[in-house]
């Protein structure tokens, strides 16, 4: 049976499975932002339509209060009984009215109170108009009636009154006995209740003209102050604007200043002042701006989240690559480190054999094998050296003793220690150091080491190229060393890499070249600790140059470490990278 992960490597694999793990995320996460969209898209309509609707129930509840003020009062005070009619007794009929009408604290809801009388005998016929100083019905002519306002109300009064003269003319039957409202002069609007007897004949007319100072003053006011805590329970009267206009369209009343100039919800008043209409509308906007704008912020809010739902997402995979990243690095590492020390310990044991055999009759050969074995011990040195540097690196434990050395000498040592390997190898090493370059502040053993690690990538790296050159100048107020080999180079793309820990290029001739791939990292640590930097000049095929860049002279913020003249070396501690 054939595995997956050999026919596919297992990075692609850990690759798909975090893509697998990010869309079984994402796709949901897409699915609910979708269906919360339409959700709120609708939502939008129909809050929209819902605070139309409540503005409109709350007119409907102010209308109700006016309707019910005028038809309470109109059935109360004009339910005049018949017998009172018809055996003419008027004084009881002004008693009625007396009895009946209902004053406020700013007047009487009605501008005059009066009875129709379609008496047979001429002389009784006619309309009788309440006087309230006296408490009798005054018969009252149209002609003989001096002041233009009172002859209008007369006049509105006969006129709404007359049609009622057929039906009792007619002798028919009237049944209904609901009020009756004539409003064809809007300064006087009269309320009426055909008076009937027994049998349903018309006998007369009680009727009320209305006054419309007091709708102005009082009857809006208490209707609309009654239907406004209904209005406030649902936490919406502060912003609302209430609006009464008359039959010019003018606004009679208003709690507030309309904003566009139009109400957002209209009603027309019923039973009585019919051509007034009653408004509301939002202080700021209409119910549809204000559901837009819950739209767009419920929105923006959900999108706000989902974004940082998918940061969140998206930093969590990444940690995750990160580690899977580090953990198969380490795991290589681990077989290259087994790597590396095998085969300089199978030279030292070969080597170490034929000695002890005495098969090797030649002085030069004895020498020839010591050496062998010196190098490869030195390069298990080396290894070894990495890899304690390295943990202490990573633990923060490394520490650095500073003195005032001289650099190229630290240079020759190394080559110096480097001379058999490069020797059986076959490489030409040249080393160029400026004159006079004055001695710097460095810690031996880790330049050193550094160096060293440098030189030890230039053989191995070098390809079938057999030349390392080596340099030491000063530029400005820095010591610059460099190594150079004229090897497999490294693309552009990794140079910036092969500084990370564990790192090691993977493609091309580097995979046959065993190595931890914590030389750079070190070198790096190592120069950064000494306030320098390393770079990398390198093209594929032609070779790299790595420079170490030294200050000649340490900061004033290291310096205070420095121990007093002549003393003690100073010592510095940096932190693992
Ligand atoms: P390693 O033990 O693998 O050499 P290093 O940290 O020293 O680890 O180097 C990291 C990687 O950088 C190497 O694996 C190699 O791919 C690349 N590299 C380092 N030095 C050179 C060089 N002189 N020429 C080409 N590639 C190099």
């Amino acid at each position: 049976m054939i595995r997956l992960s050999e026919l596919v490597p297992p990075g692609v694999i850990r690759r798909r499975s975090l893509w697998i793990g990010f869309l079984a995320v994402l796709i949901p996460l897409v699915v609910l932002l979708t269906l919360q969209y339409r959700w709120l898209v609708d939502l939008e309509q129909k809050s929209g339509l819902a605070s139309r609707a409540a503005m409109g129930n709350f007119l409907d509840g102010v209308a109700n209060k006016i309707e019910y003020t005028y038809r309470s009062e109109g059935e109360r005070v004009l339910n005049v009984p018949p017998s009172l009619l018809s055996e003419n007794k008027f004084q009881k009929i002004a008693y009625h009215f007396k009895k009946k009408h209902s004053r406020g604290r700013s007047g009487t809801v009605h501008k005059a109170l009066f009875v129709y009388y379609f008496a047979e005998e001429k002389e009784a016929r006619g309309l009788y108009i309440y006087d309230p100083q006296t408490y009798s019905m005054v018969k009252t002519y149209h002609e003989e009636t001096e002041s233009p306002q009172d002859r209008a109300l007369v006049r509105a009064a006969i006129a709404a009154s007359s049609p009622w003269w057929v039906f009792h003319s007619e002798g028919s039957p009237h049944e209904s006995a609901a009020l009756v409202v004539d409003e064809r002069d809007p300064r006087n609007r009269v309320i009426l209740n055909p008076i009937t007897n027994d049998e349903g004949l018309v006998l007369g007319i009680a009727g009320m003209v209305v006054d419309e100072a007091f709708f102005r003053s009082a009857v809006l006011e208490t209707s609309w102050l009654k239907s406004a805590p209904n209005c406030e329970q649902d936490g919406e009267a502060e912003d609302l604007v209430f609006t009464v206009r008359d039959s010019n369209d003018e606004i009679a009343l208003s709690n507030g200043r309309l904003e566009e100039g139009e109400e957002h919800v209209r009603r027309a008043v019923p039973f009585i002042f019919t051509d007034w209409t009653l408004g509301l509308s939002g202080l700021y906007s209409s119910p549809e701006q204000l559901a837009q704008t819950t739209f767009a912020f419920n929105m923006t809010l959900s999108l706000l989240l989902a974004l940082f739902l998918i940061s969140g997402i998206i930093i969590a995979l990444r940690a995750a690559s990160r580690e899977m990243y580090v953990s198969r690095m380490k795991s290589d590492f681990v077989s290259n480190v087994s790597h590396e020390l095998r085969t300089p310990l199978s030279s030292i044991r070969v080597f170490g054999e034929f000695l002890r055999l005495g098969r090797v009759g030649q002085d030069v050969k004895v020498q020839e094998y010591g050496e062998y074995i010196e190098s490869e011990s030195r390069r298990l040195t080396q290894l070894i050296n990495n890899i304690l540097d390295f943990s202490k690196i990573e633990s923060g434990q490394k520490l650095y003793h500073f003195e005032q050395v001289d650099l190229a000498t630290i240079v020759r040592d190394t080559i110096k220690m480097f001379e058999v390997r490069l020797k059986h190898n076959g490489f030409q090493l040249s080393f160029e150091a400026e004159a006079d370059l004055p001695s710097l502040p460095v810690d031996s053993a880790a330049i050193g080491q550094a160096f060293n690690n440098l030189i030890d990538n230039a053989v191995k790296y070098s390809g079938d190229s057999r030349e390392i050159r080596v340099r030491l100048a000063r530029e400005g107020s820095h010591a610059v060393l460099s190594v150079q080999d004229f090897g497999i180079g490294i693309r552009e793309s990794e140079q910036d890499k092969i500084f990370d820990r564990f790192h090691r290029v993977s493609t091309g001739l580097v995979h046959d070249v065993k190595g931890s791939g914590l030389g750079l990292s070190i070198v790096n640590h190592v120069v950064k600790a000494h306030q320098g930097e390393v770079t990398v000049e390198s093209e594929p095929g032609r070779g790299s140059t790595f420079s170490l860049r030294l200050p000649l002279a340490r900061e004033a913020a290291v310096e205070r470490e420095q121990p007093e003249a002549g003393g003690q070396p100073a010592i510095a501690r940096a932190g693992s990278d």
